[in-house]
């Protein structure tokens, strides 16, 4: 029950497509202390997928502990991202940091010429002392192009949480993607970082649908970068690209209205919403993605017995929380509870609030103590949370899955539905064990 709560319900705003009564439904808005990762954690994922890029953090040695602890022990020789330290000095103001940033890339670029893009990628120090990284990304851009392509964006915590990282960096790339022909046909534009092997698969399907002009940002050469223009259809592959999405339609790019790629219905909705804007023949579209469809709805009916019926609470993290919710609601039959998200993109979600019940509780921000509270109160199942609030609740008796695997692991398209359906159902089979 929300009694007692001081929080604001607010309506959410008019999306802008036709969506149904639910995605306007009243939303509880939370302000308070936030448990979320910052947006840094996202080149842990980016620095795979970009494999001529370097992300230069220009933060502190927290910064630098934490992408060590997220990235596990692989620090190679030659890793793709690091921290340029900033010490005392820098921070009381009493050596130009700009000069020294000059110095620390000069000799980056100059031990490692596989690098062909640099991220100079700003932390809460930097944003603290008001170090202008747009001007040092120009300015070192100056000197370096056209060997090496210097961009910026903030991954700090006061700015960001967790998946926006991503949208700051796609977002940075926006601008020096190259303009598509004024008479170029359209073009289909795959926007979100998506594991290699599910990119595959998806324009794989797309070309024996006949599109076969197909981009993707992030490409797997940040120099490679796919052409944008008013011919430009994109879709969203991940729900955390607000500001991507702006930029692209800045650009004269149109999104393509769907459900997000997860389960059998989300990656055919996705899929159709392409088909249809390409005009492709009903009959042809069943024939490429039915057998797929079908592998994914027999692989997840294995598991539905496991989730069916069980009660599941979200706390916000991912951005990813609102799509994951619908397909446990939809095609395992669980019971949502509470879905919390960081941010609610109203139109980019409004097909998933369609399908989500009047009856769950939508939250959107964060005041942890109390979304905990709500959590003691509704007993779910089981609760996706954060890394440091898994423990404490598993300490209570409560059944938590860690929201970062979800965005670790490729939970996208049919031949991942189960694998993703399996992310919850092994938390709630590990606390049957060891109830018996
Ligand atoms: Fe911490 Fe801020 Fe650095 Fe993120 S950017 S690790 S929140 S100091």
């Amino acid at each position: 029950t929300l009694d007692g709560c001081a929080s604001e319900l607010a309506r959410a705003d008019t999306p802008e497509t036709a969506p149904g009564q639910n995605s306007q439904r009243p939303v509880l808005r939370e302000r308070g202390q936030r448990e979320v990762f910052c947006g840094l954690t996202g080149i842990i994922w980016l620095h795979r997928k970009m494999q001529d890029a370097f992300f230069l953090v220009v933060g502190s040695r927290t910064c630098a502990h934490l992408l060590q602890s997220a990235a596990g022990v692989m620090i190679f020789a030659e890793p793709r991202f690091a921290t340029a330290i900033m010490e005392e000095r820098d921070l009381a103001g009493m050596v130009d940091a700009q000069d020294e940033l000059d110095r620390v890339v000069n000799r980056l670029l100059e031990r490692r010429p596989d690098i062909r893009t640099l991220f100079l990628v700003g932390s809460c120090p930097s944003e603290v002392i008001k170090l202008d990284l747009a001007k040092a990304a120009q300015r070192l851009g100056a000197v370096h192009m056209p060997r090496v392509r210097i961009l910026n964006y903030s991954g700090s915590g006061i700015e960001t949480t967790f998946t926006q990282g991503e949208d700051a960096c796609l977002s940075a790339l926006v601008p020096v993607m190259p303009a598509s022909a004024p008479d170029a046909a359209k073009e289909l534009l795959i926007v979100g970082s998506l594991p290699d092997i599910v990119e595959d698969q998806f324009t794989r399907i797309l070309a024996q649908l006949g599109i076969d002009k197909v981009g993707v940002l992030p490409a797997r050469n940040a120099r490679d970068l796919p052409s944008v223009g008013p011919n430009t259809r994109y879709l969203l592959a991940q729900p955390f690209l607000g500001e991507t999405a702006m930029a692209l339609e800045g650009r004269g790019a149109k999104r393509l209205d769907a459900l997000f790629p997860f389960g059998a219905e989300g990656t055919t909705s996705w899929l159709r919403a392409a088909a249809s804007e390409f005009g492709i023949d009903e009959a042809l579209f069943d024939k490429v993605v039915a057998p797929g469809r079908e592998r994914a709805r027999i692989a997840l009916s294995k598991l539905r017995p496991q989730l069916e019926g069980k009660r599941i609470s979200f706390l916000p993290d991912s951005q990813l929380e609102v799509p994951l919710a619908r397909f446990l609601q939809e095609e395992l039959g669980m019971e949502l509870v509470e879905v919390g998200t960081p941010y609610l993109h109203r139109a980019h979600l409004a097909r998933e609030l369609d399908l989500i019940g009047p009856q769950v509780r939508i939250s959107e921000g964060q005041h942890v103590e109390r979304q905990l509270d709500r959590v003691r109160a509704d007993r779910p199942d089981i609760t996706v949370c954060g890394l440091g609030l898994a423990n404490p609740l598993e300490a209570e008796g409560f059944t938590t899955k860690w929201a970062i695997e979800l965005v670790f692991s490729p939970i996208h398209g049919f031949d991942q539905a189960a694998d993703l359906a399996e992310l919850f159902a092994r938390p709630l089979r590990r606390r049957d064990l060891l109830e018996v």
